[in-house]
């Protein structure tokens, strides 16, 4: 049998192991990048990944021009379809995760994609995000993306970047 200390070490060990992943903050912009990191936050269950807070951040950026360009009737359109869109994706989602026993809770937010990923991050109080080293863009010659970029430099918890 091992040393009364020593199971006592292992327990604790245990214990902070677990409590690394428990609850993990995922944004995702549907790329294919970040559509590989959720594989991975499936597998965490099994290093304590109790909780995945998915969050999609509908960019705000250019909403002006595009409606200036398009007109009210077609900018309305646009939105209600991407939203629609984003919908469709969350809920695929949700199946996987449900799907490995994992809860979760789905959060859209509109906005910059780095202030709201941030302000999720200590809003839900996560324990570690993980993100994908590209999104959409996934320019060939670029080390990471601007987001993820920024993500790693600012957040307080650790970060997990899953490659391309
Ligand atoms: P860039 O946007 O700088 O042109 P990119 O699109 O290749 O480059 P990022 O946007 O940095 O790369 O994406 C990296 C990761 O950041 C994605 O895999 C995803 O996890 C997260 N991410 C990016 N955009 C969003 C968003 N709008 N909402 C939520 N998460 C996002
Ligand atoms: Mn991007």
């Amino acid at each position: 049998m091992a040393h009364p200390l020593l199971y006592k070490f292992s327990h604790i060990l245990k214990q902070r192991k677990l409590k690394m992943f428990q609850k993990i903050l995922y944004p995702t912009d549907f790329s294919d990048v970040a559509e590989k990191a959720l594989t991975y936050i499936k597998k965490l269950k099994d290093s304590g990944a109790k909780e995945v807070v998915v969050l999609h951040v509908i960019d705000e950026r250019g909403f002006d021009r595009l409606h200036r360009f398009m007109g009210e009737e077609k900018f309305k359109d646009l939105k209600k379809y991407r939203e629609e869109e984003v919908q469709k994706h969350l809920k695929g989602i949700a199946k996987e995760l449900a799907e490995a026993g994992l809860k979760f809770t789905l959060r859209v937010e509109t906005g910059i994609p780095v202030r709201e990923i941030l302000r999720v991050e200590k809003e839900e109080d996560v324990s570690a995000l993980v993100i994908g080293s590209h999104g959409m863009s996934n320019l060939q010659e670029l080390f990471l993306g601007s987001v993820s970029e920024k993500v790693i430099r600012r957040s307080k918890t650790p970060v997990f970047i899953i490659k391309r």
